[in-house]
Order: structure tokens, then C-alpha cells, then sequence
């Protein structure tokens, strides 16, 4: 699509907006089918090396409780996922890069690589060495997802402190496709000072590093990081609507123009909407990431403010999530690891 209809498409509304959703199930039908996947986030720890200035558990926020759940915990999160039949589960949490932190991660991987040989494996802990991510890979680990938030330079240097490298996330991107993990990437979509022509940049560098999945959500302000200004929080509340709609916009887009990719329905959408998700399925997501971190941790892990269901345990998430894909009119499936077409097709060639 050219970059001006590109535009068009993000801001529509109304009947155009209806058009573009219309054509994305439609694309998405053809090529990945009304199957829907579950993949269970344990978020195992909150602590963070990072700074990032939109995020909640960002290392200078004193006022955060910090956790690392323990590994008897973990089984049972590991448990619960098998129980309901999730196919796979994303292990996420802040960037650490400690050896302990990497011994404690290879052990998790191994424990579900033993234990549950049939459960897709994805990691979410940040930019993390070469040397280290080959090993985990190894032992079991067959996706990662790392978001580049936002590609335009100038944009990424705004929401980032000094130290914190675009460039050398392209490269922790690079090396997982070097690695040949299944490769999930993502922005987050409705960013103060975000133009459409950064959003385009966004789709443009997807594709060009022909990444497998996506995780990408709205930005949600949270009052205790760098980014909510007054100025930012005025904003933010009066163009809410605008942030919804472009992300569901985006989703579609994506699904358009990269059409067996897998794309989860960001969590994140359901603070806008109590049907957020749902719309977000509607419009070609194909993916959706039930939480199911112990309750005692949940309100602990909150990257952005007004997180939906912190005050529930993760069996009422799995009744909920289901009904949520069966309301989009697709087709849940459990116990499938939902190996994105788009890396199977990369591997055949
Ligand atoms: N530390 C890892 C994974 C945990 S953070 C990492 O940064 O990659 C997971 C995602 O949460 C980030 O990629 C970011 O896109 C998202 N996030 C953080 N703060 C957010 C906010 N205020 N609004 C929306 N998404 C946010
Ligand atoms: Fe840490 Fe990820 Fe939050 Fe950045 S976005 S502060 S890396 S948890």
C-alpha cells in the first residue's frame, strides 16, 4: 500500500474505518484461517535494569514493589496453563542481564522443555547477548518478542534515557532471526509525538525484517514515569478515542500487508474498552495472551496505569478469554502451539 492511503487508513473512522476491518478478516481468513491461539503470560519478575520513560516498572520507580517470583511458583502457573490447554506461554518480565537472572530463565525453559514437551516456549525479558540467547534457545525456547516501540530514531530517543540504543535493539532483533527464533516484534501505537509518518516507518521496518509475529498495543499513561506530564496527561485523556482507533487501524493494516503473521490483541486495549480485545480479533488479530501471574503479583507488574484484571485469579482470565474469541466470531483453539504460518513458510523456503 502506498504511503498515503497508508495514512488514510490509520486515522480512518466510521465507514472507511469499517472498510479496512472488513478487508483485513477477509485477508486474514484467507490466509490464517478463524483460528485464534492462547498464549498464557506468567510475568515472572518486575525488576528492571532499564529506564524506559513510558514504563510503570522502569528501574527509577522507587515506588514499585519488586518481585521475582519463585520457581515453585512458576511450576504452577506452568500447571494451571496445561490445565486450561493454553498451547504455549510467554515468560516475561524486566531486563536483567545478571548470570543469576540467565541461569534462573534457562531453568524455567528447560523445567517446560522437559516437563511439557508439547508447550510453545516464548521469551519477553529485553535486549539480552548473543552468546546468551543461543544457549536458551537450546534449551528449549523457540520464540521471543521484543518490541522496537517506536523505529523512527528521533521518536525512540524521546522515550528513551541516554544508553538506551536503537540501534542496539535492531540488533538483539537481528541476532534472534540469526538464531532463527520465531521473531516477535511490535511499537506502541498513539505515542506524544507520534506523526503517521512514524507509524508508517513502523510498518515499513516490519516488513523489511520480515518478523513472524507482532505484540503491539496502544500507549497507556502511567502517572508515576517521566513521559505523563501535565501537558502529556491533558493530551492523553483527549485523544483517547484517537489512540483506540489508530491501533485497531494499525492491526488491520498489519494483517494486510504481512498476512500470515501472527498478531495478539494487546491486553492494553481493554483499558480503552471493555471490549477492546475483542474489536482488536475483529480487526485481524489472530492471538490472545490471557494473564495468568498469581494475583498476589499482578498489581506489582503494572507497566501502565488502569491494567485490566489485577484483582483476578487466572481461572476466571480463561473462561473470559475464550468468550471473548467465541464474541469476535472466531475460532478459539487450545491446546495448539499456533506456530505462526508465517515462520513455517520461512523455514520451507
Ligand atoms: N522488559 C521487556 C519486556 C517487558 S515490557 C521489554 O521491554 O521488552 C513489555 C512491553 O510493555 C514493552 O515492550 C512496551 O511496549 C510495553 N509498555 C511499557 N510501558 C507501556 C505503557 N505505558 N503503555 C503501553 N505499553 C507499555
Ligand atoms: Fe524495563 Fe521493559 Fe519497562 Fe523498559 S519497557 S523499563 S525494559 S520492563
Amino acid at each position: 500500500m502506498q504511503k498515503k492511503d497508508l495514512k488514510k487508513y490509520l486515522e480512518a473512522t466510521g465507514a472507511l474505518q469499517k472498510e479496512l476491518i472488513d478487508t483485513a478478516n477477509f485477508v486474514r481468513e484467507k490466509h490464517v484461517s478463524k483460528n485464534v491461539y492462547f498464549r498464557g503470560i506468567i510475568e515472572f519478575s518486575n525488576m528492571c535494569e532499564k529506564n524506559c520513560f513510558y514504563c510503570g516498572i522502569r528501574s527509577g520507580n522507587l515506588k514499585v514493589r519488586r518481585f521475582r517470583m519463585d520457581f515453585s511458583e512458576i511450576k504452577e502457573c506452568l500447571e494451571f496453563v496445561k490445565t486450561v490447554r493454553y498451547g504455549s506461554v510467554v515468560l516475561q518480565s524486566g531486563e536483567l542481564t545478571s548470570r543469576r537472572s540467565k541461569d534462573f530463565l534457562l531453568k524455567i525453559v528447560s523445567y517446560i522443555h522437559e516437563r511439557f514437551p508439547g508447550m510453545g516456549v516464548t521469551l519477553s525479558c529485553g535486549e539480552l547477548d548473543y552468546e546468551f540467547l543461543k544457549e536458551v534457545r537450546e534449551a528449549g525456547a523457540e520464540r521471543y518478542l521484543l518490541r522496537i516501540e517506536a523505529s523512527a530514531p528521533k521518536l525512540y530517543k524521546a522515550l528513551h534515557p541516554e544508553g538506551h540504543s536503537l540501534k542496539a535493539r535492531i540488533g538483539c532483533l537481528e541476532n534472534l532471526k540469526k538464531l532463527n527464533y520465531q521473531v516477535g516484534c511490535g511499537n506502541m501505537v498513539g505515542l506524544p509525538g507520534q506523526s503517521l509518518d512514524d507509524l508508517c516507518a513502523d510498518l515499513e521496518f516490519f516488513k523489511k525484517m520480515d518478523f513472524d509475529m507482532f505484540g503491539l498495543g496502544p500507549y497507556v499513561i502511567h502517572n508515576d514515569t517521566p513521559l505523563a506530564s501535565a501537558e502529556n496527561k491533558k493530551w492523553w485523556e483527549e485523544n483517547k478515542e484517537m489512540i483506540f482507533n489508530r491501533t485497531l487501524n494499525f492491526i488491520s493494516l498489519l494483517r494486510i500487508e504481512m498476512p500470515s503473521c501472527n498478531i495478539a490483541a494487546a491486553t492494553a486495549l481493554d483499558v480503552f474498552r471493555p471490549d477492546g480485545r475483542v474489536m482488536a480479533l475483529k480487526a485481524g488479530a489472530n492471538i490472545i495472551m490471557p494473564v495468568v501471574t498469581p494475583k498476589k503479583y499482578r498489581k506489582d507488574y503494572l507497566l501502565y496505569q488502569d491494567k485490566p484484571c489485577i484483582d483476578e485469579d487466572a481461572s476466571l482470565c480463561a473462561k473470559c478469554v475464550v468468550g471473548k474469541v467465541r464474541k469476535a466470531g472466531l475460532q478459539p483453539l487450545l491446546q495448539e502451539q499456533g506456530t505462526a504460518l508465517h515462520y513455517l513458510n520461512r523455514q520451507n523456503g
